[in-house]
């Protein structure tokens, strides 16, 4: 089979292997659609603080099942599924809280050990969730990052009811959006100076998409949820800037989730926290329960993904779509793989 692994920044070797081998509790996957990530792109630059090279890309993988370990329950050949790439330790705190997204050894396929740019892969079948035939490959795909915004929308309490902001309106900005209103928020607004991008999310049913190129933040939430403002901030640009945008629009009494991977420490305002009992929650990835409200949301149809991948690239043009990426990153939601 082929595979592609990343050696260095903007290097990526194609690779022969033999398919591999499966031990008892693994299954063997032909890989079906692969999404690519902001965080693969960090990656790609040579910008993401916590991993090293080599190594193989890709987490969010649509698949389907060849071949089983003789100790694997709930799989047979021939289910679809999608691979849940987070590996942990299951016995640090977090890990017996449930919280395995914060492992304390967390590991993650495609970014610390080998992911899924490849034919077929062995994945230990506890990653593995199963999906209804009527998901195609690529909606399939979207699982992982749409079980991003499932778990980003659900990390503040306050969700049920809420009037809720999403700041940065890419893929996860969309998807967080869109779970939060899905999950119960009230009213949600988006923020972004990209006007495809806002547009396309009032196409997906976000309420109130607001360009702050020229405006600030504050005023944008003021206009469109009231003197009472949000009650929860969701980050996904993870810009220090932005973040500070939000820190003077948010309440007193309220939340703001930090969802977008910051590539450097941040300076900010902390006595505004203390004094108007603002609570910072940082967020990381998801859990299990996230991914399958991700796949039973995105299998009811009620979540608009209609332009979310904008190309589709064949296996054998993988590194063509790092380049066209990089040379589109305005006009760009997501880019995927087919194999
Ligand atoms: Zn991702
Ligand atoms: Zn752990």
């Amino acid at each position: 089979m082929k595979q592609v692994r990343i050696t260095a920044p903007y290097t990526f070797q194609v690779e022969d292997a033999p398919i591999p081998e499966i031990s008892g509790d693994q299954a063997l996957v032909k890989i079906n659609a692969l999404g690519i990530c902001g965080s693969d792109f960090q990656i790609y630059h040579g910008k993401h603080q916590f991993m090293t090279f080599p190594v193989i890309l890709g987490h969010e993988a649509a698949v389907t099942v060849e071949k089983v370990g003789k100790d694997v329950t709930g799989f047979a050949p021939g289910d679809t599924a999608v691979v849940e790439p987070q590996v942990f330790c299951g016995e640090c705190v977090p890990c017996t809280q449930g919280r395995f997204n914060v492992c304390e050894k967390l590991k993650v396929l495609g970014v610390h050990l080998d992911g899924f740019s490849c034919e077929y892969a062995a994945v230990e079948a506890r990653y593995l969730h199963k999906t209804p035939k009527t998901m195609n490959d690529a909606l399939a795909a979207l699982t992982e990052p749409f079980a991003v915004g499932v778990a980003a929308a659900r990390r503040s309490p306050r969700l049920s009811g809420a009037l809720a902001a999403v700041v940065g309106a890419g893929t996860i900005g969309n998807f967080t959006a869109q779970a939060a209103k899905a999950l119960g928020a009230k009213k949600t607004l988006i923020a972004d100076i990209n006007q495809a991008k806002l547009d396309y999310a009032l196409q997906c049913g976000v309420d109130e998409a607001v360009n702050v190129r020229n405006r600030s933040l504050k005023d944008a939430i003021l206009e469109h949820f009231g003197s009472g403002r949000a009650d929860i901030i969701i980050d996904c640009a993870a810009n220090p800037f932005t973040f500070k945008s939000i820190l003077e629009a948010a309440r007193p009494n309220s939340d703001i989730v930090i969802t977008g991977n910051f590539k450097e420490p941040v300076t900010f305002n902390l006595p505004i926290i203390q004094r108007q009992e603002i609570a910072l929650l940082g967020h990381m990835m998801y859990v299990r329960e996230d991914f399958q409200t991700a796949i039973k949301l995105l299998s009811q149809g009620g979540i608009n993904t209609e332009k979310t991948v904008t190309k589709t690239f064949d296996f054998a043009d993988y590194q063509e779509a790092y380049r066209y990426g990089d040379a589109n990153p305005d006009s760009i939601m997501k880019l995927m793989i087919r194999f």
